[in-house]
């Protein structure tokens, strides 16, 4: 049995006629009509009037066209946005709307869309009555009958001017964030938690170039972590940023290091998470704000003034230096026929006649004994030095630097490849730079010795784990392979021109490196030159101290 009735309300007019029809349906009314205008009461259905109502009240601009946009029906927030009453547009085509400043290719490429039964959605200039323009945020859907033609369009539409208005303050806003960054002669970058660089400016990008397409926020991060001990990973939980740090950049390729003043602040990260929206901001993620000033000129003035003061250190140990091997020297020499007197004098005296010569010998033997604890006493103490933490690179740096003099006067080029960054190394300065030194003099006597036209000091630096490893390598004359390990021997001295050479170098660079925890090798598979390794751990010399 057919439900006959549907629920009304007095002022529902057209529930009421369905309603009437349906209490007295004409003659040969079709069974499925009944049924159709019966089940619009059922759970399932909606009555019609309640749809017409949702969309005469929806709070969005609706317009329901025949299909060449001569406007049907529009609803209330219609009437509102656009200041037209219905009885003023109904019957006339959309186009009542435009405000003439949308391009026609908009257009054209609206109507090609809707054509193709295809919803188009995009934003068009439109006008009040008033004449007062605004921006339309439009969707028209094509309605089609049951052949699948377009019988209607319904246009939807909302006023976005405000919205857009927002939009270009924010591109105003950021376009002078931008300008001003760029203007500003600092690197200043923006980094997330996971290293991508979300912001950068000018400057920034500058050392791009410079550091040959190496990212700078990954140096910079990295040099802050080994030398100051700033891990951005736990920046949101410490807190507190950094501010003047100064640090230094050895870039790639080889290029001189280059200091930068650095300031960070941090910042939460975007939580754009949709879970999170009604949650109390508490990134746990936070960016760093990272401002680098360069102040590699004033470094370089304060090096130029340690430089002197370390060339005068050195020439000073030097002299030293060059005491202690001239006497160890005299000492090593005198020794061995002090060493075959008291043999002589060991052995039975063989007759009366060589009392005389056991006399003289005697005689030799005490003034010989004499001298030699003069030439001992002569002996300058060597200098006692306190450890520090010693940047590797810079020392290597500086040393190059202390040689040049020397390295362009035999026309050498150096090759110097340092880690971009470099841990530092508990060590003692003096000890290492002067392990560095006799290194590189001993290359540039190779190189001046084997007179080649191209003469080449490579120099690298590396950490390995908790090692250091640096590498000397030169094209000069080579140190033949049986005599690899006999270098480091006390007074070998295997150069052409000896000179002032006493053969102590390498046995001191030795004893400096030990004295370190590291060892020192030369490459017995290098041909075509010499290569020195020598390697420092990290912390050799406390564990050496222990
Ligand atoms: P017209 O000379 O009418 O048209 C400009 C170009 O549009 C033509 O050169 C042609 O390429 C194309 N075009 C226009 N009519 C047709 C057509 N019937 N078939 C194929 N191509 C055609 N416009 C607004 O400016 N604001 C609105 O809010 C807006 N709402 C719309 C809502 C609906 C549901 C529909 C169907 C259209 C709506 N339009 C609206 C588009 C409107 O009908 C006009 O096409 C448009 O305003 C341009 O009118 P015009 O008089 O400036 O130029």
């Amino acid at each position: 049995m057919i439900q006959r009735k549907i629920q009304s309300t007095k002022s529902d007019n057209l529930v009421d006629r369905i309603n009437d029809f349906l209490a007295s349906p004409p003659e040969g009314t079709p069974t499925e009509v009944l049924e159709a205008f019966s089940s619009l009461d059922s759970n399932q259905f909606l009555p019609p009037k309640l749809f017409y109502e949702l969309v005469e009240q929806a709070p969005i601009a609706i317009s329901i066209t025949d299909p060449t946009a001569r406007i049907l029906y529009v609803n209330c927030a219609f009437e509102t946005l656009t200041g037209y009453a219905r009885e003023e547009v109904i019957g006339k085509n959309e186009s009542v709307l435009s405000s003439k400043s949308t391009p026609e290719s908009v257009y054209r490429e609206l109507w090609e869309t809707i054509h193709s039964n295809k919803v188009w959605q995009g934003t068009l200039v439109n006008h009040r009555k008033s004449q007062e323009e605004y921006l339309a945020e439009l969707t028209i859907s094509p309605v089609n009958n049951n052949k699948g033609q377009t019988a209607y369009f319904l246009g939807m539409h909302r006023d976005i001017t405000e919205m857009h208005q927002l939009e270009q303050r924010l591109k105003f806003q950021k376009n002078l964030t931008e300008a001003a960054l760029n203007a500003a002669p600092m690197v200043v970058a923006v980094v997330a938690a996971d290293r991508k660089v979300l912001l950068d400016n000018h400057a920034y990008k500058a050392l791009i170039g410079d550091f040959r397409g190496v990212e700078p926020a990954s140096l910079f991060l990295e040099a802050l972590e080994q030398q100051v001990g700033f891990d951005l990973s736990t920046v949101c939980q410490v807190g507190s940023g950094f501010t003047n740090v100064e640090i230094r950049l050895d870039p790639p390729g080889g290029a001189a290091p280059r200091w930068f003043a650095c300031s960070g602040v941090h910042v939460p990260e975007l939580d754009e998470a949709a879970h999170n929206y009604f949650k109390q901001a508490e990134s746990t993620r936070c960016c760093l704000l990272l401002i680098a000033n360069e102040v590699t000129g004033s470094r370089k003035r304060i090096q130029e003034a340690r430089l002197n003061m370390i060339r005068a250190n050195m020439a000073e140990q030097q002299m030293v230096q060059t005491m202690r091997e001239a006497i160890s020297g005299a000492i090593f020499k005198i020794q061995a026929p002090l060493n075959v007197i008291k043999a002589a004098l060991s052995m039975p005296a063989a007759g009366q006649e060589n009392m005389g010569m056991r006399i003289v010998l005697q005689q030799a033997l005490k003034s010989g004994d004499e001298a030699m604890e003069s030439l001992h006493e002569a002996l300058p103490s060597p200098v006692v030095e306190k450890t520090s933490l010693v940047n590797i690179n810079e020392l290597l740096h500086e040393v190059v630097k202390l040689s040049t003099e020397n390295l362009l006067s035999a026309g050498i080029v150096v090759d110097w490849r340092p880690a971009p960054v470099l841990a530092e190394v508990n060590g003692r300065i003096n000890a290492l730079r002067g392990l560095f030194k006799y290194l590189i003099d001993n290359a540039i006597q190779s190189l001046i010795e084997a007179k080649q036209d191209y003469r080449e000091i490579r120099i690298q630096t590396k950490q390995d784990n908790q090692d250091l490893l640096i590498e000397v390598m030169d094209n000069g004359v080579g140190i033949p392979k049986a005599h690899r390990l006999k270098v480091f021997e006390p007074f070998y001295c295997g150069w052409e021109q000896p000179k002032e050479h006493a053969g102590m170098g390498l046995t001191m660079a030795q004893e400096v490196v030990i004295g370190h925890g590291g060892n020192v090798e030369i490459d017995a598979n290098f041909y075509g030159g010499c290569r020195v390794f020598v390697r420092l751990p990290l912390n050799g010399m406390e564990e050496t101290l222990l």
